[in-house]
C-alpha cells in the first residue's frame, strides 16, 4: 500500500486539474449508511419513497420515511477525515472541483467550496408549485408533508429523485471537469448508478489518471482504475495527505505502514 500511496501521491502532485468524484462510501464514516450492500438504508426502508411519482400520490406518507432518513438521522452527521483532507487539497490548490453523488452537504461542511452536486441537496427544500427553495433548518417538520410559506404548494427535498433528471449546471461542470482533467480521485462508489457512473469513464476516455479509494472493489476497478488506493476513506485519504502536506508529519508520521 505504501508504494501505491506514494505513486499518488506523485501523481497528485503533478497533476494540473485534479476532480475528486465521491459516492455515499465517503459519508459512511460520518455514520451515514449507504444504499445498497449489507448495512444498507434499503435493507431497512422501501426505495419507493424516493420514486417521483410514488411521492407525488402519496406525500404524506413519503415524507414520514424522507424525514426519518434524511432529516433526523442525516442530520446528525459531521464531516470526517475524508472530507477534510479534501477540502484541504481544494485550498491549497491540489485539486480542481469535487463532484458528489452525495446529498448530505458534508463536503460544503468540511470546507470544499467548487462542488457539483449531481443529485442535489438534502438540506434545502423545494416547492413544487411556485419552485421556492428553503433551507431545511427554515422548515419545521413536525407535521408532514411541509407546505410552502408563500403558495401552500407541497415541499420536496432537493435532491434527485428516481425517475427525475439530473440538475443542468452540475452535469454541465461535470462533463467539463471529465474533459479536461489531468487526475479522477474516485472516492466511496460502487459505480452501479447511471448517468453519475459514466463520467468517471468519460474522464478516463479524455486522458485522466483514475485513482480510487474503495473497501471492496468497485464496477470500475478493474475497468478503469490506475492506481486502486484499497481501503477506508478515512485511512487512505489521512496517508494520502502525510505525503501531500509533509507539515502535517508531526501529527501522524506512523500513519503510513
Ligand atoms: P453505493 O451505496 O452504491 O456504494 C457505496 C460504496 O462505498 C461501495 O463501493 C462501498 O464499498 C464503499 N464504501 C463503504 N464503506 C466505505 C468507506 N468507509 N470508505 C470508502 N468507501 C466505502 O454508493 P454510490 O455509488 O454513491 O451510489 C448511491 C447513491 O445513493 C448515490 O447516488 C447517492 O446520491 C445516494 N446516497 C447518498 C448518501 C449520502 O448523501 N451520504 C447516502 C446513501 C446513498
Amino acid at each position: 500500500m505504501t508504494d501505491k500511496i506514494k505513486e499518488a501521491t506523485l501523481i497528485l502532485k503533478r497533476s494540473r486539474f485534479t476532480t475528486a468524484f465521491t459516492g455515499a462510501g465517503i459519508s459512511v464514516e460520518s455514520g451515514i449508511p449507504s444504499f445498497r450492500g449489507s448495512g444498507g438504508l434499503w435493507e431497512k426502508y422501501d426505495p419507493k419513497v424516493l420514486d417521483l411519482n410514488y411521492f407525488l400520490k402519496d406525500p404524506a406518507g413519503s415524507w414520514v420515511v424522507i424525514k426519518e432518513i434524511f432529516y433526523d438521522f442525516f442530520g446528525m452527521a459531521k464531516p470526517n477525515a475524508a472530507h477534510l483532507v479534501l477540502a484541504r487539497m481544494e485550498r491549497e490548490g491540489l485539486l480542481g472541483r469535487t463532484i458528489t453523488q452525495n446529498i448530505d452537504n458534508l463536503h460544503q461542511e468540511a470546507g470544499s467550496a467548487i462542488i457539483s452536486e449531481f443529485h442535489g441537496n438534502s438540506k434545502t427544500l423545494l416547492c413544487l408549485q411556485c419552485h421556492r427553495k428553503y433551507r431545511s433548518g427554515e422548515i419545521s417538520l413536525e407535521h408532514v408533508p411541509p407546505t410552502c410559506r408563500e403558495c401552500g404548494g407541497i415541499l420536496k427535498p432537493d435532491f434527485v429523485f428516481f425517475g427525475e433528471a439530473i440538475p443542468q449546471l452540475p452535469l454541465a461542470e461535470a462533463y467539463e471537469a471529465a474533459t479536461l482533467s489531468d487526475v479522477f480521485l474516485v472516492i466511496g462508489t460502487t459505480g452501479e448508478v447511471m448517468p453519475a457512473n459514466q463520467i468517471p469513464f468519460m474522464a478516463k476516455e479524455y486522458g485522466a489518471t483514475i485513482i480510487e479509494v474503495n473497501p471492496e472493489p468497485s464496477n470500475f476497478t478493474d475497468k478503469i482504475t490506475d492506481i486502486f488506493l484499497q481501503g477506508k476513506a478515512t485511512e487512505v485519504m489521512k496517508k494520502l495527505e502525510i505525503l501531500l502536506f509533509p507539515a502535517a508529519l508531526d501529527d501522524d508520521q506512523d500513519g503510513i505502514d
